[in-house]
């Protein structure tokens, strides 16, 4: 069986190193992909934010499956385009989306689905900004109601930083792009979990819980990033916790989407927050998160295809999803100066030669895996071509080793202006 997986980062890298371990597939091709995905995949170059380029690959190649990864092509309606054309595709529908692509959607959902979230207001002008502001307890959080990878909060300490917030927000300034919607949101404090479920219009079932960590400094200091490390472990959340989270929230959301009318197919990603007032959702993702998908796509047992079927037909209801036991993580080697300005192109090494083995026998096994998130093949070598550039996955019996086992694996790799978390799963071993 033929599949195609639309993105390009360390999150489609690890999902198409999945998908090939699965005895039903006999070729994955990924658009666009990336320098090391091409060791597995034959990459097809494409503009994921172009519907109609990647409705035109899908015509010409005709795969059995596409498995979208990122939200951009989520947002612009890529599975309602493909399903429209009798393809059969893994994902939510533009509509089911915005979830994510509209935070003043998913909060007005939560609130008519009575789902625990932070007090909220939803503004479309700054005068709007003003009047609620005074109903705020400072420290307040301010956000960007579109897409704006992981750039879009901004937690100010005062009323004024936050009117200043939102104005760029609306002006553009702070994004590049001009928001119709700001949501201004009470400050929460707790631990941050990740709760990823599989959900096929009806059912919502647990895959995993994970930890990332946004912050590009250790200690949990500096810019937000799009997420520098995370780790999986048995016991990161009870399982009174995750029962409690798989009830009600994930099926809470599956519930509301459908008697709305729009059934929620696909990853459903919760971000929570511990607080003392209990675990309220900070966000939805409604798809893999980038980077927890790489450490916890190396303790999913189930074949990977199964989970997407399921999705897609309607079953996974009946679907056991079995992850080994212990723990996985991922650290993530970033560019120079990222999140902010830099470089590309600079040549990479230390990679080990696993690239080019046969990742089918090799997966079987593999317990430390090198996903790529951004790095491209220049005159036949792999050099950096994004942000966050590598994701060091390790699964192991315990979070300790896992972690020894990454970061020896990173200790070899290097790059000009490399950076990296020495930290990651911190919060667990403390
Ligand atoms: P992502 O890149 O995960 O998609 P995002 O831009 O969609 O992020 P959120 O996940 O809503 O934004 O927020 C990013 C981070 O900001 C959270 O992980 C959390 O650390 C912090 N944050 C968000 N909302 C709150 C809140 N109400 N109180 C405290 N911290 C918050």
């Amino acid at each position: 069986m033929k599949v195609l997986v639309i993105g390009g980062g360390g999150r489609e890298h690890a999902i198409v190193w999945a998908l090939l371990k699965s005895p039903q597939v006999t070729e994955v091709l990924c658009a666009p992909g990336n320098g090391g995905i091409s060791a597995l995949a034959r990459c097809i170059p494409c503009d994921p934010g172009n519907l109609q380029e990647l409705v035109n690959i899908v015509a010409i190649e005709q795969p059995a499956l596409t498995v979208i990864g990122p939200e951009l092509p989520l947002s612009i309606g890529i599975v309602d385009e493909l399903t429209k054309r009798g393809h059969r595709v893994f994902g939510p529908t533009q509509g089911a989306a915005q979830l994510e692509t509209s935070k003043a959607f998913a909060k007005e959902f939560m609130q008519r689905h009575a789902i625990p979230t932070a007090e909220y207001g939803i503004c479309t002008t700054l005068a709007q900004v003003r009047e609620e502001l005074p109903s705020f307890a400072v420290p307040i959080v301010v956000k960007a109601s579109g897409l704006a990878a992981g750039k879009g909060v901004v937690i100010c300490e005062t009323h004024l930083q936050a009117e200043a917030a939102a104005a760029e927000m609306f002006s553009g300034s702070l994004l590049g792009t001009t928001e119709e919607a700001v949501v201004l949101e009470e400050f929460l404090t707790g631990e941050e979990l990740s709760f990823f479920a599989l959900c096929d219009g009806t059912h919502a079932i647990e895959i995993a819980s994970a930890q990332d960590h946004k912050r590009i400094g250790e200690g949990d200091t500096g810019p937000n990033t799009g997420g520098m490390g995370a780790y999986s472990t048995d016991g990161i959340a009870t399982p009174a916790m995750r029962s409690w989270l798989l009830h009600n929230v994930a099926q809470k959301v599956v519930d509301g989407m459908r008697s709305e009318g729009e059934p929620f197919k696909g990853i459903l990603f919760c971000g929570i927050m511990m607080s003392p007032r209990g675990p309220m959702v900070l966000e939805f993702n409604t798809r893999f998160g980038d980077p927890e998908t790489e450490a916890i796509l190396l303790r999913l047992e189930t074949d990977i295809l199964d989970l997407f079927n399921a999705s897609i037909d309607a079953t996974a209801n009946q679907l056991t999803i079995n992850m080994r036991p212990g723990a996985s993580v991922c650290i993530v080697a970033a560019s120079g100066g990222y999140p902010g300005k830099y470089a590309s192109g600079k040549p990479i090494s230390g990679l080990p030669d696993n690239l080019i083995r046969d990742a089918r026998d090799k997966a079987k096994e593999e317990d430390i895996v090198i996903f790529h998130s951004g790095t491209a093949i220049k005159d036949g070598k792999i050099v950096t071509a994004g942000g966050r550039v590598l994701a060091i996955s390790a699964a192991a019996p315990d979070l300790q080793t896992a972690l020894d086992k990454a970061y020896s694996e990173l200790a070899k790799i290097s790059f000009e202006g490399m950076q990296f978390r020495r930290d990651i799963g911190h919060r667990a071993l403390r």
